[in-house]
């Protein structure tokens, strides 16, 4: 699902029931409507997955999970597995989510291994990075996030991977960086990828993520190397979200 110009994916986190299936219909009317270079994804809680993909499967909407475990199964109690989220109907799933990398202290090491768990089950992946306030105010932002990727990035080749540069203090804080500091981090990571894929580096979507709204969505995802939008809160909103594809 992460080829084309441009990504659009939404992040429901830790919202929507099955009440809420009727606005995951709405977007995707969007995704079909879309413009033909312009993906629409959705990551959605695991128990939402198997009738969002239902429902969409014969859409352009691409239903994914939002986190997965690195084993394929195993003693593991409320954990979710690669395999499981393919069973359920899911094509990608993002792993490395900064809330995640906070709220349960994952390392670059496990956001790895799960990156690894989901290509091998098939899934293309949004690998999260970003820095803190105080890394970006210390001057190491971009250090910050080549390490995170250098510790995260999956080995093998490029297929099926794409990366949000969400920096923490942006997310759902409505502060967003300066479009100069999105593009030189955007270069950054950009340099950083066809280091380690060659060419195919490249083509990897790099999406940014952090307060993108319908009024920034634009500006946003014109600064260099943004090759679309990761969205939290404004996602849970069909009509906030269709104004944000409408913007790509
Ligand atoms: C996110 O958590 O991925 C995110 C970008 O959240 P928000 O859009 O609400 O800042």
């Amino acid at each position: 699902p992460f080829l084309g110009r441009c990504l659009i994916a939404g992040n429901w986190k830790m919202h929507g029931t099955s009440r809420d299936l009727g606005t995951i219909g709405r977007i995707m009317t969007l995704a079909d409507t879309a413009g033909d270079d312009v993906g629409v994804a959705l990551a959605v809680p695991h128990t939402l997955i198997f009738p969002a993909a239902q429902m969409a499967d014969d859409s352009r909407l691409s239903v994914g999970g939002e986190d997965c475990h690195s084993a394929e199964k195993g003693a593991h109690t409320g954990c979710v597995s690669a395999p499981m989220l393919v069973d359920a109907g899911a094509t990608f799933t993002l792993v490395g989510h900064s809330e995640r990398r906070t709220d349960q202290g994952e390392t670059d090491a496990e956001v790895r291994g799960k990156a690894e768990a989901a290509r091998a089950a098939g899934l293309s992946v949004i690998i999260c990075v970003g820095e803190t306030e105080a890394e970006r105010d210390g001057g190491e932002a971009e250090a910050v996030v080549r390490r995170q990727l250098e510790g995260s990035l999956p080995q093998g080749d490029s297929a099926g991977l794409a990366v949000a540069y969400e920096p923490v203090w942006a997310i759902g804080t409505g502060r967003t960086p300066t479009t100069a500091d999105i593009a030189a981090m955007h270069d950054s990571i950009r340099s950083a990828l066809t280091e380690r894929f060659g060419a195919a580096g490249e083509s990897i979507l790099i999406l940014y993520g952090g307060s993108v709204k319908p009024e920034n969505a634009a500006e946003l995802l014109s600064a260099s190397n943004v090759g679309g939008a990761l969205v939290g809160g404004a996602s849970l909103d069909a009509d906030s979200f269709g104004a944000i594809v409408r913007a790509a």
